[in-house]
């Protein structure tokens, strides 16, 4: 093997989700994409924003073309740093300054400078399942060992009577995804309180900071007018990382950041060693134009409508056949129960009516399936038969 014995476990453990897709693709080839009904990727199918779209061609058209695509501060663009400091404090009553934004290659791309910047050979980061699976590569790439809070399958919201005996010395950070991929659950104000005591009481106990990443790409993605609580003003260590790739619908572009409130113990040294980290793990910078795009579409709404026709029609449908359903109130994704013990048979049952769903252990829940409804309407509603007949397998 000339490949690290690290880099061989994440290519043995290698995105599920990614090749289901594939096989998505290999299924449409077969059948036509029409008859398809790809659920497995969170691929945002709303028409981004044409205020995107004008803000990239007034910059090309009336920028400096040296400064839209050249070298800059490897924490950003100042004046973009400070447009989202504004924002977040007009939004959340923060007090951040310039200084305390990190432009970054999506919220994957935070991460990734958090724990290259955090974590020492076998330290821990703590998450609860459900989660994302590739924070296990995340924490992975530095030594790392990602520790799992099992799910409460009653509320899914956070399992805080598991947490307490998983923290030890050895735990630097704890994640926290909210709205949550995969289950949809929003966490409320009340829950994200509980945690704090905790991680306060734990904190004294341990002799070191316990640092809480608020992962929350699908912040504004909630529906029935739900506010989803910022956490730095719950919980004083945290981080909070952001991303347009949902919201605006820019995944490739892999632009985002990460605001650091100048409350968190060792500041100073944090944030150096996170603008160091970006640099040196190869990001270098955000990408500079969608640095500049994003600075000016910060307040454009996301298109909640667009997903909330497709939750609408899918949890009615998908309960009414007889298949049990995980509510979701944010984000673009469902939990399914499997109407089976053993998920996998359930996903290869989709398979069969050309149904594309994600076994959920992969996020930690065993027993579950999950569903990105991130598609177009039309594809929701022309898949309604397929699940009828996938349905009557089980529920007869
Ligand atoms: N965190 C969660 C919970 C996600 O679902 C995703 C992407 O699907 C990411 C992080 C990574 O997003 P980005 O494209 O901003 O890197």
């Amino acid at each position: 093997m000339v490949i690290s014995k690290n880099m061989e476990r994440l290519v043995a453990g290698s995105s599920t989700i990614r090749k289901l897709f594939e096989e998505g693709l290999q299924m449409a080839a077969e059948v036509g994409a029409d008859n398809v009904y790809d659920f497995s990727l969170g691929n945002p199918a709303s028409p981004v924003p044409h205020e995107v779209r004008d803000a990239i061609e007034d910059i090309l058209d009336n920028t400096d073309g040296n400064i839209v695509h050249g070298y800059m501060k490897n924490a950003g663009f100042n004046d973009v740093r400070k447009a989202v400091a504004d924002s977040l404090n007009r939004k959340n009553g923060m007090n951040y300054d310039a200084e305390d934004i990190i432009m970054t290659c999506g919220a994957a791309g935070g991460m990734n400078c958090i724990f290259r910047s955090l974590l020492g050979l076998d330290d821990e980061v703590i998450t609860f399942a459900p989660f994302f699976g590739e924070y296990r590569s995340y924490v992975c790439n530095f030594g790392g060992n990602l520790v799992v809070v099992p799910a409460d399958t009653e509320t899914f919201q956070l399992n805080l009577a598991a947490l307490r005996p998983l923290i030890n010395e050895k735990t630097k950070c704890i994640i926290i995804n909210n709205p949550n991929n995969p289950s949809g659950v929003v966490y409320t104000e009340e829950t994200l309180r509980k945690l704090n005591d905790i991680i306060v009481e734990a904190e004294k106990e341990i002799g070191h900071p316990i640092y809480v990443i608020a992962d929350e790409p699908y912040r504004e993605l909630v529906y029935g007018g739900q506010t989803v609580p910022y956490i730095p003003n719950i919980i004083k260590n945290s981080f909070f990382l952001y991303s347009f790739s949902k919201t605006l619908s820019l995944p490739g572009e892999r632009i985002g950041y990460m605001a650091v409130s100048k409350n968190i113990d060792y500041y100073d040294e944090v944030i150096s060693a996170l603008v160091v980290a970006n640099r040196c793990l190869g990001y270098i910078n955000a990408p500079s134009l969608f640095q500049l795009v994003v600075a000016r579409c910060l307040d454009i709404p996301a298109n909640l409508e667009f997903y909330d026709k497709n939750r609408t029609l899918l949890y009615e449908e998908l309960t009414k056949m007889g298949f049990e359903v995980v509510r979701p109130d944010g984000a673009f994704y469902m939990l399914i129960k499997s109407p089976t013990p053993e998920e996998d048979d359930f996903v290869a049952m989709g398979k069969k009516y050309h149904i594309i769903l994600v076994p959920a252990k992969s996020f930690g829940c065993p027993g579950y399936v999950r569903l990105a409804y991130c598609v177009s309407h039309d594809m929701i509603k022309r898949s309604i038969p397929a699940f009828k007949k996938l349905a009557e397998e089980y529920f007869k």
